[in-house]
C-alpha cells in the first residue's frame, strides 16, 4: 500500500536539526529553546512527594482540579479574567498539544487560517493536517510590525481563525494593546476565532505588560489561549501546558482531547498545583530573564553581530551581515561547524522564500555558557 503523506514537504524540525548538529560538533547550543539550568529544587521535591503519595494513576480528563483552580486564580490576579476552572481550563501535554487540538477543533477542510510569519513551526503543519489552508502574512526586519489593514485584506469568507503569538518566538517582540484592539475589531466584524499562543507570558522585559487576550473580553470570548509550564518553571522536558477557552469552545476542544491524550501526567500536575500557590514562583521571571538578556547583549558587543531589540521571550535575533553573505541556513550550519556556536536560522519560519541575514540565539542559559559562546564569536 502506498501511504499518501498529509505533510509531504515536512522534514525534521529546525530545532532538532540544529541541536543534533550542535551535538555532533560539540558546539555551544544556543539554538533550541530550553534552559541549560535546572528547575527549582522545591518543585522537584513536590513531584517526589506526590509520587510517593501514590498519585500515579489517571488524572481527570480536563486536569487535576487543584491545578485548574490555581490557574483560574492566577488568570484573575494577572489579567482580570473571571474563569471557571471546570468550564474554561484544560491541562494538556504541553502547549504544542493545546495548539494542535485547538486547531483541529475549529479547522474543517478548506478553512483558511491567518498566520504571521515568522510563525512558530507547529502552526502551519497543524492547520494543513486538518485540511486547512494557512494564509501567511510575512513580517519583515527590522521592526516586524503587523499592518492590520493588510490583514483585513487577506480575510475571505473561508477565514476561520487568526493565530497570534506574544511574546513572540522567534522575534522576541511583543504585541501592544493597539494590536489587540485592531484584532478585536477584525474578528468581530468577520466572526473569526483566535488562537493566542502565550507561552512566554512571564518572560517580558523593561516593565512592559503582557498583552494577553484574556484582558480583552471581546477577544477572550472567541479565543483559545495556550500556555506551557515548560517555559514558566524551566521544565521543558515535562511537556505539561494548558488551554483556556470559553465554555462552548472548551467543550469541543475536550471532545478531541479525550480521544487523543485523555489525561496528562498526574504527579506533575499535583506538584505544579502546590508549587504555583505562591505567585513568587513566576513573578520573578521577567527580572531573571532580563538579566540574562542584558548579560548576553553586553557580551556580544565585542562580536561583529548586530543584536536586534528583544522585548520578551528568551530569544534574541542578531544581524550577521558584517560577517558573511551566506544565506541564513548555510550561515547557521557554518557557525556551528566552524565556530562552535549553534543558532536557529529564521527562514524555516516563513512560507515564502526570504533572505534576511538574521539568526536567533536562545539566552535561557547560564552566564558561563553565554560568556563562552560570546568569547568564541569574538574570534570571527
Ligand atoms: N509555542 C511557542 C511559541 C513555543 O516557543 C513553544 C516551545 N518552546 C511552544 C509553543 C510549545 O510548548 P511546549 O513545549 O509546552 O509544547
Ligand atoms: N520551542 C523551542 C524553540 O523555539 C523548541 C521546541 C521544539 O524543539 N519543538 O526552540
Amino acid at each position: 500500500m502506498i501511504l499518501e503523506s498529509k505533510l509531504p514537504d515536512v522534514g525534521t524540525t529546525i530545532f532538532s536539526v540544529m541541536s543534533r548538529l550542535a551535538q555532533e560538533h560539540s558546539a555551544i547550543n544556543l539554538s533550541q529553546g530550553f534552559p541549560n539550568f535546572d528547575c527549582d529544587p522545591a518543585l522537584k521535591a513536590l513531584v517526589i512527594k506526590h509520587l510517593e503519595a501514590g498519585r500515579n494513576q489517571y488524572a481527570p480528563m480536563p486536569g487535576v482540579p487543584a491545578l485548574r483552580q490555581v490557574l483560574a486564580e492566577k488568570a484573575r490576579a494577572t489579567y482580570g479574567a473571571d474563569l471557571d476552572p471546570e468550564a474554561h481550563i484544560t491541562i494538556t501535554a504541553g502547549a504544542t498539544q493545546a495548539i494542535y487540538t485547538a486547531i483541529a477543533t475549529v479547522v474543517h477542510p478548506g478553512d483558511e487560517v491567518i498566520l504571521f510569519d515568522p510563525a512558530y513551526d507547529c502552526y502551519a503543519p497543524s492547520v494543513r493536517s486538518c485540511g486547512g489552508i494557512p494564509v501567511a502574512i510575512p513580517l519583515h526586519a527590522p521592526d516586524f510590525t503587523i499592518d492590520w489593514d493588510q490583514v483585513a485584506q487577506r480575510i475571505t469568507p473561508k477565514t476561520k481563525l487568526v493565530v497570534i503569538n506574544t511574546p513572540h518566538n522567534p522575534l522576541g517582540k511583543v504585541l501592544t494593546d493597539h494590536d489587540l484592539r485592531q484584532l478585536e475589531v477584525l474578528v468581530r466584524q468577520n466572526d473569526l476565532l483566535v488562537l493566542s499562543d502565550e507561552v512566554y507570558e512571564h518572560i517580558i522585559f523593561d516593565g512592559r505588560q503582557h498583552a494577553s487576550v484574556l484582558r480583552v473580553p471581546g477577544l477572550r470570548q472567541r479565543a483559545f489561549v495556550t500556555y506551557s509550564f515548560g517555559k514558566m518553571c524551566h521544565t521543558t522536558g515535562w511537556k505539561v501546558g494548558y488551554c483556556i477557552a470559553p465554555e462552548a469552545l472548551t467543550a469541543e476542544f475536550r471532545k478531541l482531547h479525550q480521544f487523543n491524550v485523555f489525561s496528562v501526567n498526574t504527579p506533575m500536575q499535583h506538584a505544579l498545583a502546590e508549587y504555583l500557590q505562591d505567585p513568587d514562583t513566576y513573578l520573578g521571571l521577567p527580572a531573571f530573564f532580563q538579566a540574562k538578556r542584558d548579560h548576553f547583549v553586553r557580551a556580544m558587543e565585542a562580536t561583529p553581530f548586530r543584536m536586534l531589540a528583544c522585548e520578551g521571550s528568551y530569544f534574541i535575533l542578531a544581524d550577521y551581515s558584517d560577517i558573511s553573505d551566506l544565506d541564513d541556513l548555510a550561515f547557521a550550519r557554518w557557525l556551528t561547524e566552524e565556530h562552535g556556536v549553534a543558532t536557529i536560522p529564521l527562514s524555516p519560519f516563513y512560507a515564502e522564500k526570504i533572505s534576511q541575514p538574521v539568526v536567533r540565539f536562545c539566552f535561557a542559559k547560564t552566564e558561563a555558557t553565554l560568556d563562552e559562546a560570546a568569547e568564541r564569536l569574538r574570534q570571527l
